[in-house]
C-alpha cells in the first residue's frame, strides 16, 4: 500500500481538539448539541456523526491518581481502509476511492445505512431526515451518509486537521515514511510505555490512519483482527438489489425498501 496517510501519535496528543474544530470549519459543518460529559470522561461530542467527521476521544486511565485524574486521548476519524467494508456493501456504488481515500458520493447515496452498519469503526452516519436545515453554504442533506473524505473535496494539500495540530500528534505524508516514523517513536517511548503498540499497518490490508497507542489496541476499543464483510454475500445482496431497484421509479424511499428486502433474502 503506497500513497498518503495520517499518523496519529497518542504520546503527543494533549486533547486540545484543534483538529476537531479545523475539520468543522473547513467542511462547513454545524456544531453538535453537546453536554459537558457527552461521552466517556471529557469526550465531547460523544462520537463521530454525520456532522462531526473527526473527534477526540478521552479514555479514563486512573481517576484516583493523587496528582489528578489521568486520561488518554486519541484523534479519531475514518481510517480509509484499503479493503473497506463500507465500499463493499454499498448497493449504489456510492463509495469509491480517490487517490486511495475512501469517499462517498452523496448524489448516489440513498441512505440505506449499509455502510454505517458494516464499518467496524462506526464511522459513516446517515443524517437524520429532520436534521437537514442548518443554513449552511454547502448543502448537508438528510437521508445521506457522511464521513471524513481526507479533505479531498476541499482540495487541500494537507488536510485541515493535520495542518492545525499544534503538538505534532497528527501528521500527514507518505505512508511508508510515516510507518517508519511510527516505529521510531515506539522504540523511543517503549521505556515509558512498555505496552506501546501500532494500529493500522495490517488491518483491512492497511489503513490510511496509522496510530501509535500508549497501550494495547483493546484498551482503545480497537479490534486487532477486525471482521471483514463476507464478499460473496455482499455481492449477492447487490445483485438482488439491482433487480429489485428496477421497480422503484428512482425513488430513494423505495430503493431503501428494495435494499432491505435484498438483504433479508440473502440471510
Ligand atoms: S473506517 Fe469505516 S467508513 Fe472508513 S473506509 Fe473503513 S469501513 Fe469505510
Ligand atoms: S447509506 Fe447506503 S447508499 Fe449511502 S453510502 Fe452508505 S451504503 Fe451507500
Ligand atoms: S489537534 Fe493534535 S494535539 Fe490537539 S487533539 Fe487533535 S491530535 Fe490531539
Amino acid at each position: 500500500m503506497t500513497g498518503k496517510a495520517f499518523l496519529v501519535d497518542t504520546t503527543k496528543c494533549n486533547g486540545c481538539r484543534a483538529c476537531q474544530v479545523a475539520c468543522k470549519q473547513w467542511n462547513n459543518l454545524p456544531a453538535e448539541k453537546t453536554s459537558f460529559f457527552g461521552g466517556p470522561e471529557y469526550t465531547n461530542p460523544a462520537k463521530l456523526s454525520a456532522i462531526t467527521f473527526n473527534h477526540v476521544k478521552f479514555f479514563p486511565v486512573d481517576r484516583k491518581n493523587p496528582g489528578g485524574p489521568i486520561w488518554e486521548m486519541m484523534h479519531l476519524k475514518c481510517n480509509h481502509c484499503e479493503e473497506a467494508n463500507c465500499m463493499r456493501v454499498c448497493p449504489q456504488s456510492a463509495i469509491s476511492k480517490m487517490d486511495g481515500w475512501v469517499v462517498i458520493d452523496q448524489s448516489k447515496c440513498i441512505g440505506c445505512g449499509a455502510c454505517e452498519s458494516e464499518c467496524v469503526y462506526q464511522v459513516p452516519h446517515v443524517l437524520d431526515k429532520t436534521r437537514q436545515m442548518y443554513g449552511l453554504k454547502k448543502s448537508i442533506q438528510g437521508e445521506k451518509s457522511y464521513k471524513c473524505d481526507a479533505c479531498t473535496a476541499n482540495r487541500r494539500s494537507v488536510p485541515a486537521c493535520a495542518a492545525n495540530c499544534p503538538t505534532g500528534a497528527l501528521a500527514y505524508g507518505d505512508r511508508d515514511l510515516l510507518l517508519k516514523k511510527a516505529k521510531a517513536v515506539m522504540n523511543q517511548m517503549r521505556g515509558k510505555y512498555p505496552r506501546i503498540s501500532l494500529y493500522g499497518e495490517t488491518q483491512f490490508s492497511g489503513l490510511r490512519v496509522i496510530t501509535v497507542l500508549k497501550d494495547t489496541p483493546e484498551k482503545y476499543g480497537l479490534p486487532l483482527k477486525p471482521k471483514t464483510v463476507n464478499v460473496e454475500k455482499a455481492e449477492a445482496v447487490r445483485d438482488a438489489y439491482q433487480l429489485l431497484s428496477l421497480a422503484t421509479f428512482g425513488l430513494p424511499s423505495l430503493k431503501r425498501v428494495a435494499y432491505r428486502i435484498s438483504r433479508s433474502m440473502m440471510g
